[in-house]
């Protein structure tokens, strides 16, 4: 009699043990226990402006320097792109953002606020994030996209869907979007994953997106997919972009060039290029 109901526990245990594991892999970060805990009376008041200061913001990986007295301010709507070498600091920026980590000296605000004084579900309520490698769930896409904001309508799933550029995709799985996608199901490309991720985003309306361009190359097509895409879920946002290609970068309202954890460089991409430094290097380096 106990066979069955213990058999299905034991599956339903080892299915939550998993959607852990992928949130923690989602953003590839929890390699240890996360040491940040609400202060007393943490600030619950959502944010809704999205307005971003960084103030001579340093932070270390156990006593080793990352970032050095990095300060910029993105207005709400703004584009900020950041772009540097490969370990100059720019997924470390998004993860004190996102507050994983508490910042060794300087502070970091949203809408004003110190993050440090706001309870981490009101922060990251705030920031929809389109990592570089999304993590899919074994179940259908309809559902991978309704985790962006499980409350959502089915018209309004429908409607990221149709802003995130996956319609067509979608319409050309044999089961549509009741296909079982993730591990167990259709393995999807890297491009379409991050269109799924964008079309979570969509759902979650956060005043803040954050997107990790995926350092490997997608063709073309998907390439500009994702680049149109975004346009449209940056409208009304503000939008911070690690970007990777200096491609994507060229219509952003403001550029962070990082360089060994300090920003030596910012502007836009017209300015930079002028200015004939850092940026303006790497640029000819893309270009050739
Ligand atoms: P990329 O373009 O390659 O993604 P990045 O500019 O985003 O690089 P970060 O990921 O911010 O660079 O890393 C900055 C530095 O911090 C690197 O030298 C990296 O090795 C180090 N680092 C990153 N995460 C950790 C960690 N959890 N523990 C210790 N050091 C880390």
């Amino acid at each position: 009699q106990l066979f069955i109901p213990l058999n299905f526990l034991g599956f339903v245990y080892r299915e939550i043990r998993g959607a852990f594991a992928n949130i923690e892999r989602m953003f590839g970060l929890l390699d240890k226990e996360p040491l940040i805990e609400d202060i007393d009376n943490a600030k619950t008041e959502k944010l809704t402006e999205g307005v971003v200061s960084f103030e001579q913001v340093s932070f270390s990986y156990d006593s080793r320097p990352i970032l050095d007295e990095v300060s910029f301010s993105v207005k709400s709507g703004q584009k900020v792109a950041i772009v540097g070498d490969s370990g100059a600091g720019k997924s470390t920026i998004v993860k004190l953002l996102f507050r994983f980590y508490d910042v060794v000296s300087g502070v970091i605000r949203i809408d004003g606020q110190d993050i440090r004084e706001l309870s981490q579900d009101t922060l990251r309520q705030a920031i929809a994030i389109v990592p570089q490698d999304t993590v899919l769930f074994n179940d259908t896409l309809i559902e991978n996209v309704r985790y962006g904001r499980p409350s959502a309508t089915d018209a309004e799933i429908a409607e990221a869907i149709k802003m995130a550029h996956l319609g067509r995709f979608i319409e050309s799985l044999p089961e549509g979007g009741e296909t079982r996608v993730g591990e167990r199901g259709l393995k999807l490309s890297g491009g379409e994953k991050q269109r799924v991720a964008i079309a979570r985003a969509i759902l979650k309306r956060a005043p803040i997106l954050v997107f990790d361009e995926a350092t490997s190359s997608l063709d073309s097509h998907s390439e500009q997919a994702i680049l149109t895409a975004l346009k449209e879920v940056a409208k009304g946002h503000t939008s911070l972009v690690i970007a990777h290609r200096l491609s994507t970068v060229v219509d952003a309202d403001q550029i962070l060039v990082l360089s060994q954890g300090r920003v030596v460089e910012t502007g836009t991409h017209t300015s930079l290029l002028n200015a004939g430094g850092l940026y303006a290097k790497l640029w000819r380096i893309q270009q050739e």
